[in-house]
């Protein structure tokens, strides 16, 4: 079959009934599994569990439970010590510039992991206040044994995790797993690496290691002997002080079962023509699935295990997904873990700083306030256009992205301002926002990240360039115009 052939057309919940069946078949159980403990990151100097009264998953960029490699080491661990499971997640006042949209979503998505939790024997707590002393003292109150932390390489997050490294108690195991990327970030690679073409061939090695099938998370046969007090969901909104006045998306709804719709549909419908059509903001040719990949509420190695299966149908599309699904975004991850300025022009390369500043006092024609820009009034209706899109439902074109931002750099006093201003704008309306890809994605179009030097120009330097007329070339500008080009209330 050839690239326009559809697969076998399948119901809509088949995804999610195969997956279910295939946990309820599974050959490997949890504990005869061979976990790969390259996966797991210790932080403490001990990692033998002493007398305690359960273990506890600190999730907070993961928030799912089947597929989980986090979870289940945390879950393995508890049966090994036959002791219960605890899942704590501590919700923050704020987070980066994320806003009331961002917050529903998790919330929401949070709430299943509660009802699915409830199934499994599994005991979910929402937590509040700063994560690292929160988590301290649900650890010392409930006697926890050992604590199994999610991976998030973005500043804060990471500051968490030292803080919580120096202030438990020494003779309680800490480790953080992996669970957002196929190759552990720290496996990957052990440097900042340059670009995809580095880290390429260092991840496809390892895919046949770290790219294998899970063993199911089973109903926790230990139940915890006292009541812990219930999770209240209307004081974890009340207590969110960000930006309110951003709506909630509606196209994309949060969890795991909604994840493997997107993922479904993708396979049905958008896959044929990622390859082809993916630049081209009409076509509905991407996944979408960066919403449910962001909040990790489907796992990106389900995703690449059921889309491999697509490999004889649809080869080039197949291969397409798998560089921007593992190498890119994994990519994201090596940056902003091993790049402490990932958010600076200063994490830059020498050449893209030094071209930035050669080029810092050339003439802008036009000059924009982060209002104006906000409230999507420049010259550029194709601009205007794509903001609006990013403000009304979440998420713009992952092509038109670049665009976007490298007209800020163009319109801007500074690339420090522009870089601001982007990060701030990306990380407030999109639902994928506050994730390295957005900050690399920013760093690239900005400041030339995993980029080369292109012929020098006014403003950007060696910094690469696009155009509206470049646009024109790849997809119906004046239609998307059309689509996008009113702001919500003039619609
Ligand atoms: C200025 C700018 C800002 C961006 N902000 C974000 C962001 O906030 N969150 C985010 O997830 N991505 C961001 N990206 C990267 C990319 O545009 C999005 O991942 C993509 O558009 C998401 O849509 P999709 O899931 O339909 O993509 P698909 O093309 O279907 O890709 C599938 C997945 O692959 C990954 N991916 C795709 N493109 C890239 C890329 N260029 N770099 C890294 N990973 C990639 C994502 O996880 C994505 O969900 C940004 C890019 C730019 C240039």
């Amino acid at each position: 079959m050839d690239e326009s052939s559809p697969p076998k057309r399948k119901k809509r919940s088949d995804l999610l009934t195969k997956f279910k069946n295939n946990r309820e078949n599974a050959s490997e159980s949890i504990m005869t599994f061979p976990f790969n403990k390259k996966r797991v990151r210790l932080l403490s100097e001990l990692n033998d569990v002493k007398d305690c009264k359960g273990i506890l998953y600190w999730m907070f960029r993961d928030i799912r439970v089947q597929d989980n490699w986090a979870l289940l080491f945390a879950q393995r661990t508890a049966l090994k010590n036959n002791v219960p499971l605890h899942i704590c997640f501590c919700i923050m006042p704020s987070f980066l510039y994320a806003s009331i949209r961002y917050y529903k979503f998790l919330l929401k998505g949070l709430m299943k992991v509660e009802e699915e939790c409830k199934n499994l024997n599994i005991n979910f707590h929402l937590l509040n206040g700063e994560p690292n002393m929160s988590i301290l003292k649900f650890v010392k109150v409930h006697r926890m044994g050992a604590v199994i932390a999610d991976f998030n390489p973005l500043r804060l997050p990471m500051s968490w995790i030292n803080d919580l490294q120096k202030d438990l108690p020494e003779y309680i195991p800490f480790c953080q797993v992996d669970a957002h990327n196929i190759v552990p970030c720290w496996i990957a690679s052990s440097k900042q690496e340059y670009a995809a073409r580095t880290i390429r061939s260092k991840i496809n090695t390892k895919l046949e290691e770290f790219l294998t099938e899970f063993p199911p998370v089973i109903k926790h046969p230990h139940k915890i002997k006292s009541k812990i007090e219930g999770n209240n969901w209307e004081k974890a909104l009340q207590n969110i002080s960000v930006d309110m006045s951003v709506d909630e998306i509606t196209w994309a709804k949060p969890g795991y079962e909604y994840g493997v719709k997107a993922l479904e549909n993708f396979l049905q419908n958008g896959i044929k023509k990622y390859t082809t059509e993916r630049n081209d903001p009409l076509a509905n040719a991407l996944s979408n699935l960066s919403p449910w990949f962001h909040f990790g509420m489907i796992s990106v190695q389900r995703c690449i295990l059921e889309i491999t299966e697509y490999k004889k149908i649809h080869p080039k599309s197949v291969e397409s997904f798998m560089e921007e699904a593992i190498i890119r975004r994994e990519l994201s991850d090596n940056f902003c873990f091993y790049n402490k300025k990932y958010d600076l022009i200063e994490g830059a390369y020498p050449w893209a700083i030094e071209t930035l500043d050669k080029h810092r006092k050339d003439k802008r024609k036009y000059l924009y306030s982060l209002d104006q820009l906000e409230n999507s009034e420049t010259h550029d209706d194709l601009w205007n256009a794509c903001q609006n899109q990013m403000v009304m439902i979440g998420k713009m074109h992952g092509f038109l992205r670049m665009y976007w931002a490298k007209k800020i750099l163009e319109w801007t006093e500074s690339p420090e301002s522009a870089l601001q201003w982007a990060i701030y704008l990306n990380n407030k309306y999109s639902i994928d926002g506050c994730d390295p890809n957005g900050y690399v994605g920013c760093m690239w179009s900005i400041c030339g990240i995993h980029d080369q030097g292109w012929s020098e120009r006014q403003i950007f330097g060696k910094i690469r360039y696009m155009n509206y007329e470049g646009c024109k070339r790849k997809f119906d500008v004046k239609e998307f115009i059309l689509k996008w080009g009113k702001k919500k209330n003039e619609l």
